[in-house]
Formats: structure tokens, sequence, C-alpha cells
């Protein structure tokens, strides 16, 4: 089978399946595969040829060789390119150079960096100086090369070369690379070359085919580099898609002033607007735009007159090319009806597309793009609905900076990444990370970034760099995060050593508070108070749409008024989980509660009891009064007593004076109550069927507000009473039964019927076995998949994090099953009780309540069970209503 697959010049396969394979990014990875659909629908690509994902893992399990196949085929390919190009790779006249880079699936920054000019030599450069008639680009293509491979293949510092040319600057006091001569970088390539010779024992590789080879296998073994699997383990990509190889040849945009290399967006990635966007910079290389080094320039000439920015922008400077380039953009949305990133370059007035791929985006750009191509005629709505990450909503749901609130601005640099972050700063990835485990928030600054610092801009609030443009390292990557960052904001300064940051004239210590607006560029001292977020508009739309196509239901859990509105406001369609025991634990209650629970005997129970009544209705009251007309579901308590019992001698004490028992009789108590295992201990309907006059109580006051909250607005919310850690059928009975007398006696009492319903938690492997049994006694079952996941795994949910992320990293989970659902163990329990549910009782509603009700992966699994809804935190409805119209689509 072909493993190496040519594109541009005269490419074409003559069979079918090549085409196929070549079109499928699983095995040319993203950058190969549209290099070469590019190429196949005419726009000018370099040719070259792609090395297969699959080829990636051959070599690493066959440990590091290249088979004769391969060999071959990579023969014949680089003769294609050989022919097209007109050009012999290591020909001392007239050489072939090339690029060699990476490709996965998805674009990975922790992948290996991209080696240019390959093919260089004493000998090739100064055909490559004859060819062009341009001295000073060969040596600085030389130099490039030398500095690139030695750094990505030959793990030599580039530090050293950086030290080199900065020292050859000085002394002849040059200031930016574009000043040095053609002698300038030959004298520079005899440098290079010596401190490879220094750093390695051996001479800078001369042999083409060395090179070649070289880099290739440097790409294959960057799979399993530790920045790559960083990024793999934060982004759930699996170690078994390997990385594609894409060698081509290189055009040339360090080739004097006609020359130029950029990056460019179809739209706007930070808002989303239709404008082209991007940066170029004329007479430059490669990664020179993104790298910081040099300030980039606008492409459009709008952008540059609204940022004020003096250097022509490239439909200024480079007018031809540039409207090819728009008209490239055009061509590549239409084709692939989506925003896309691209990469150019221009040799000598033309233009050449060395990449595309769909772009990263701002939540709010994702949003703002979805709508409008809907509007466009581009897309339908089903796909503007699947477009949107359902997680990135979270980036727009919070809140933002109060426009009217002071702001002490430091500096301005660019904005990158919209949002607001306030935090301690931090001037390296490792110290974000730690301060953030000890609880900081905090916001990471760096002259820079690069690939290293992903697990310190993932734990940062936001990013600040000194130096680099809107595409820069930092400004992809924190817009893929959703991290706020600001970039180039060049006022900055930091002292490494003394751990300082000056920013103009003020100085600032790690650790000091400042707030970053991503939206503007601002970086302001202290920390600048928020707003709520705008959930009209574009948001608006789109959920209106998502909301047309789902069939699930969206609940909340909330114990709270505030959150209940908080969570109707975000589109909630009731409470799929009320848990009472929050409401004990309140300041002013919980010594009623101890009083209950230390009660030697039932009257001194119900004492306790009488207090907490009219606390409880309260509640209840404030929460139906948010939610009427809405099925609320109230768990009934469930937490072991152990957790509520007092452990300080003042709270012994406070508890003594209320009952008049002794301190040293209370003492006791709560030594009888100790549990060993709380969580398998005293705890749910066990303190119902041992402790009735608990439930009593709560049933009464769920029943009492409901009736005055019917009796006030006209309409009262549908309560479903929830009996937690049922195991058996007979449990469930009793405490229906329980909670059917009191509703008919305060229905008597207030002369008042609401409807309600009684049910319960399907959160132990017994139940979900007896499921069928269990629907006689409970109108409804709501997944309790916290529990329900602790006890099917036998893992402690709050004492897992020893071993859950080394689990995951292992590759025994895949996901920590507390964040997502164990579909294929815990979800069978889910499925079966569903069925054994519905079975008994047709009607029976189902949910789920667990934290997964809030993750999209464990909601698509809901819809694929056919549950009637799925209840998240607040924050997370929205999220939760897009998951869940993409799972029906
Ligand atoms: P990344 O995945 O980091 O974007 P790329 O493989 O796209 O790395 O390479 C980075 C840059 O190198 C490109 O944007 C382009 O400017 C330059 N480059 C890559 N291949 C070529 C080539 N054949 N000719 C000219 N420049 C190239
Ligand atoms: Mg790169
Ligand atoms: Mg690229």
């Amino acid at each position: 089978m072909k493993t190496v697959y040519h594109f541009g010049g005269d490419a074409r396969h003559d069979d079918p399946r090549d085409a196929e394979r070549q079109a499928d990014k699983t095995v040319t990875g993203g950058k190969g595969a549209n290099l070469a659909e590019m190429a196949r629908i005419g726009l000018p690509v370099p040719p070259g040829f792609t090395i297969t994902t699959e080829e990636s893992l051959r070599y690493l399990r066959d440990g590091a060789d290249f088979s004769d196949e391969l060999r071959g085929q990579v023969a014949d390919a680089l003769a294609h390119i050989e022919r097209s190009v007109g050009k012999t790779f290591g020909d001392a006249g007239d050489p072939l150079l090339v690029s060699v880079r990476s490709g996965a699936r998805v674009s990975m920054p922790g992948m290996m960096d991209t080696v240019l000019n390959l093919g260089l030599n004493d000998e090739t450069v100064q055909g490559l100086a004859r060819a062009s008639g341009d001295e000073r680009f060969a040596w600085d293509s030389y130099r490039r090369f030398i500095q690139m491979y030695s750094d990505v293949v030959l793990g030599i510092d580039h530090g050293l070369f950086e030290e080199t040319l900065e020292i050859a600057k000085e002394d002849k006091g040059l200031y930016a690379d574009t000043e040095l001569s053609a002698e300038d970088w030959h004298a520079l390539v005899g440098e290079f070359k010596a401190i490879v010779e220094t750093e390695l024992g051996k001479p800078f590789p001369q042999d083409v085919f060395d090179q070649l080879w070289g880099a290739i296998a440097a790409v294959f073994d960057s799979w399993d580099s530790d920045r790559a699997k960083v990024y793999r383990r934060l982004n759930d990509i699996p170690a078994d898609w390997g990385t594609a190889v894409n060698v081509q040849a290189m055009v040339f945009g360090n080739m004097g002033d006609t020359s130029a290399t950029g990056v460019a967006f179809t739209r706007d990635p930070a808002t989303g607007e239709k404008v082209f966007y991007g940066e170029y910079l004329i007479n430059a290389q490669g990664e020179d735009v993104v790298a910081g080094i040099r300030t980039p320039q606008y492409l459009t000439s709008a952008a540059r007159e609204k940022a004020g920015a003096k250097p022509l922008s490239m439909e200024e400077a480079m007018p031809e090319a540039y409207s090819e380039l728009a008209r490239v953009f055009d061509l590549l949305e239409n084709h692939y009806r989506d925003m896309q990133d691209i990469e150019f370059t221009v040799e000598r007035g033309k233009l050449w597309m060395l990449q595309t791929r769909s772009g990263k985006r701002t939540a709010k750009a994702a949003l703002k793009m979805a709508v409008d191509m809907v509007e466009e005629g581009l897309i339908a709505r089903e796909e503007a609905v699947r477009r949107v990450d359902p997680m990135a909503l979270d980036q727009l749901l919070h809140p933002t900076l109060d426009p009217d609130a002071p702001r002490e601005v430091l500096t301005t640099g660019l904005p990158a990444s919209p949002g607001a972050a306030a935090g301690r700063l931090v001037l390296d990835a490792d110290t974000a990370e730690q301060w953030t485990s000890r609880g900081d928030k905090v916001i990471l600054v760096r002259v820079e970034t690069s690939p290293e610092d992903i697990h310190g801009m993932h734990a940062a609030q936001g990013i600040l760099t000194a130096r680099g443009g809107m595409t820069s390292h930092a400004a992809v990557v924190a817009r893929g995060m959703g991290r706020p960052c600001v970039s180039g904001a060049s006022a900055v300064s930091i002292d490494r050593s003394a751990r300082t940051l000056r920013i103009g004239t003020r100085e600032l210590k790690e650790g000091d508070e400042i707030t970053l607006d991503g939206a503007k560029g601002q970086v302001m001292m202290g920390i600048v108070p928020t707003v709520e977020p705008q959930l009209a508009g574009d948001f608006g739309t789109l959920m209106e749409w998502a909301d047309a196509l789902r069939r699930m239901r969206v609940r909340t859990n909330a114990e709270t008024p505030d959150d209940c509105r908080m969570a109707r406001q975000f589109g909630a369609e009731g409470i799929g989980l009320c848990r009472t025991e929050h409401m004990f634990f309140d300041a002013g209650r919980i010594s009623a509660v101890r009083q209950m629970i230390l009660a030697d005997d039932e009257a001194g129970r119900r004492r306790a009891l009488e207090q907490l009544l009219p606390e409880q209705r309260a509640d209840f009251t404030a929460i139906f009064d948010v939610m009427a007309g809405l099925p609320c579901t109230i768990r009934l308590l469930d937490p072991p007593l152990h957790e509520f019992l007092p452990t300080r001698d003042a709270e012994f004490e406070e508890l003594a004076d209320a009952t008049g028992l002794g301190v040293d009789h209370l003492k006791r108590r709560a030594e009888e109550l100790h549990e060993f295992n709380p969580m398998l201990g005293h705890r749910g309907c066990r303190l119902g069927i041992t402790f009735p006059e608990i439930y009593e109580m709560q049933a009464r006051a769920i029943f009492e507000a409901a009736c005055d909250v019917q009796a006030e607005s006209g309409e009262a919310p549908l309560p479903e009473i929830m009996v937690p850690l049922v195991a058996t059928r007979r449990e469930l009975q009793i405490l229906r039964t329980l909670i059917e007398n009191v509703a008919r006696q305060v229905f008597e009492e207030k002369g008042a019927q609401i409807d309600y319903l009684v049910g319960t938690m399907i959160e132990l492997p017994r139940a979900a076995l007896m499921a069928g049994e269990i629907a006689h006694e409970g109108a409804f079952f709501s997944f309790g998949t916290n529990d329900l996941t602790q006890t099917t795994l036998g893992v402690s949910r709050d004492d897992s994090a020893r071993f859950l992320a080394p689990y995951v990293e292992k590759g025994i989970f895949s996901r920590d099953p507390f964040v997502s659902l164990d579909i294929d163990g815990v979800g069978q329990l889910v499925e079966l009780a569903a069925e054994r549910g519905r079975a008994t009782r047709s009607d029976i509603k189902l949910g789920i309540c667990g934290e997964h009700g809030g993750d999209p992966a464990s909601i698509a699994f809901c819809e694929k069970v056919g549950l009637d809804y799925v209840s998240a935190s607040p924050y997370r409805v929205p999220i939760a209503r897009l998951a869940a119209a993409q799972a029906a689509l």
C-alpha cells in the first residue's frame, strides 16, 4: 500500500482509493490533506509529498527504523518534485530545496518545528547564489537552515546561535537582521558551523540525503516528545493517531522587497467579523511572522488605518499579490464552508499557498460566524449548531469587565484573545501551575510563549506577552484555550532573576495583582470589577436553533433562589437536583441540625425538627417562587449524619447550652455516631427509614411551600420528591407511603391540592439491577451518576486524585470517570435500569443529575439511551442545551 503521496505539480492518482486516502486527514494529517486539496482545486501550492501517519507509528514501533519500501517511495516522490520544479535535490548548480513539516490529524503546538531550506550545504549554497543572482539571500537561507536544523533535529540550544548573531550585529552597530549583508551572513555561517562542531563533536551534515532522513526521523520522534504528550493529555488526543510528514519544495519570502511571508484568517478569529485578518512581513521567511522577532505589518489598509500604524499594509505594498490572495480567501471559504487559517508566501511577486485549515476561534467568533454563515447561505442551521463547541460557550457565560469601573491602565498591547482575567502575575509556566494548584488565580507574563509554556497557559487565568503579534504562539494558543490574552505589550520588560516586571515607569513584582482586558488589549493594576454576560444576539439565535433541534429537556442542579434565577436565564426548564442538605449547613441552622442528630430520642429530634420546619419551608417557597410551573426534583436529606457532627469544643459547648445536655454526654453521642466509611454508612434513605421524622419534616416543608406558592401566584411547581440511595423496592415503598401521608395531611390542613411525584435516585448498582422492581414504587428515576460511578468502580471520588491522573495518562481510563461518564461500564447500568424501569412503568420519567449532566460526551450517551432530561449546574445549562441538540442531530 502507498504510504507516500505527492501533491502539486502534475500529481495524479491512477487508483481512486489513493485519492481517497490522500484526502483523509487520519492518513495524511490535516496539513497534508489540505495541501493536496488546495493543489487539486488549482491553487498555487509548491509541489511536495506527504508520508502518512501510519508510517510514523510503524517507525516508532519498529525501534526507529525506516523500511526499504518507504525509502523507495520517498525517492519516487522526490523525483516528482524535481520534475515539477525543474531542479535537482543536492545539485551544485541549481539545487532544489525543501521544507520538512510535521502534520498530525489536528494542529498540535507540541509537535516538531518546521525545518526550512533543507538541501543546502557548502556547495549548493553557491549554486543557490548563482541561480538566484542574490548572494545575500543564499547565505541568509543557509544560516537559517543551520540554525533550524541544529535546534530541531540535532537538539542544539538555539540560544547559542542567537547570541552569536546578536554579537555580530552589535559589533557592526546594526539593529535589524535585514541590515546584514551577504558577507555578514557568510561569516555567520562559518561561526554557526563551528558551534555545531563543538556541540556535536562532528561537522554539520553536508550530505543532503542525511539531512532529509534526519529531519523525517525528527518529525516521527516528535510524536513521542514530552511536549506532544502534554498537549495530547490536555486535549484528549489519543497516542495512536501518529503524525504525518510533509516534504515540500521551498518558495522564498526572503528574496528582497518583492517577497514576503504571512499568516491570515478569512474572518476575524477574535470577533467573528467578516473581514480579512492577518499579518505579513516583507523579505522574511517562515515563522518570522509568528516568532515575534520583527513586528509584522497589517494585511489590509483598513486594519492598518484603524490601528494608526505606519508601515504599509500588504494591500498597499503589493496590490497584485494581495488581490490574488483575496481571491484565494473567497475560494477557500466557499470550498471548505468555514473560516480558514492560511499561511502564504510571496516570492518575487508570485503568491504561494503553504497551508489552510479551519481556523481556531473564540467562542464569540464561533457563534457569530456560525450565525452569519447560515444567513449567507453557506451552511444550514444544523451545521451551525454542530459547529459550535458546547464547552467553548463557557467563555461567554462568565462575567466581563465592568465598562464603567475605573481602570488604571498600565499599558496597552494587542487584543489577542478576548475576555477578562485577573490574578497575581507570575513569570514562568511552572510557577503558574504551582500557584494555581494551591488555589491562586494567576496571570502568566512572558516575553513570548512557546510550546513549553502550554501547561502554564492552561493553569493561568490569562496571558500577557511583551512580544509577538495577533498570530503569535501566545495568541493562537490562548484563543484555542479560551484564555484572555494581551500580546505584544512592548512596554513590558521582565527581569527574571529579580522576579520583577517593569511596565513603563511602574515596577511590579511577581505576585502583584493585575487585570487583563483581552478584547481591548489593556493591562490594568489590581482587580477590576466585572459585569454579567450578554445572552442575546448571536448567542440567543444559535441557542434558539439548538432548542428547536433537541429532544431532551435541560434542567439545573440548584438549591438557592439566585442559582435558580440564573439557571432560568440560561434556559433551564426545571430543577433536576435540589440538594436539601446544603440548607442544613447554613450557619443559622446547623445548631438545630446538630441538636436533632445528637438527641437521645424521637421526642428530642422532633423538638429540633420543629425549629427547622419553618426554615426549610421558607427555602422551598423562595425556590418555588422562581420555578413555578416547572418540575423541581428535590432530594431528601442524603449525606451521612457524620458530616454534621460538631468537632470543636466551642461547638459542643454551644450545643450543651441549647439542649441542657452536658458537654461530655454530647461528646459521647458524637463518638457513638462516628463512622469508618460514611459514604457507605448511615445516609440517604437509611436516614429516612431509621429517623422517619426527618423526611416527614422535609416533605411537609415541600408541600406547604408548594401550596403557598400556588395560593399566592396561582401557579404551583411540580415537586418531584426524590429518595436517595435506594437499593431495594421495600425502602422506597416505606418512604413513598410516608410522603403520601404527609401530602394528604397538608392538603387537608390547607384545603388545597397540588400535583407531585415520588421517585428515586438510581445510584447503587443493586438499584440499577432491580430497577424493574423499584419502578413499581417510583414515578421517576434520576441517575445519580456521581455515586453510581463511585459504587460501580469502587473508587472514592474524594480520594482518587492521587491515582486518577496517572490512570488517565496510562490509558486505563480514557478520561476522568467523574468528569465524563464511563459509558462502557457505568453506562451499561444506566441503560439497563432505563430499560427495566420502562418495562414496568412505560411513562417513567428518566433523567440524570450527576456532574455528568453537563458533559457533552455524557449527554450524547443520555440521548442514545433515551433519557427525558439532563440536569447541570447553572453555568453549564447552555452547554447542555447545545450538546443535547448536537446529540439529537
Ligand atoms: P506549523 O505547523 O508550526 O504552522 P508549518 O509546517 O506550517 O509549521 O511551517 C511553518 C512555516 O514555515 C509556514 O507557515 C511557512 O511560512 C514556512 N514554510 C513551510 N514550508 C515552506 C515552503 N515549502 N516554502 C516556504 N516556506 C515554507
Ligand atoms: Mg511551528
Ligand atoms: Mg503552519
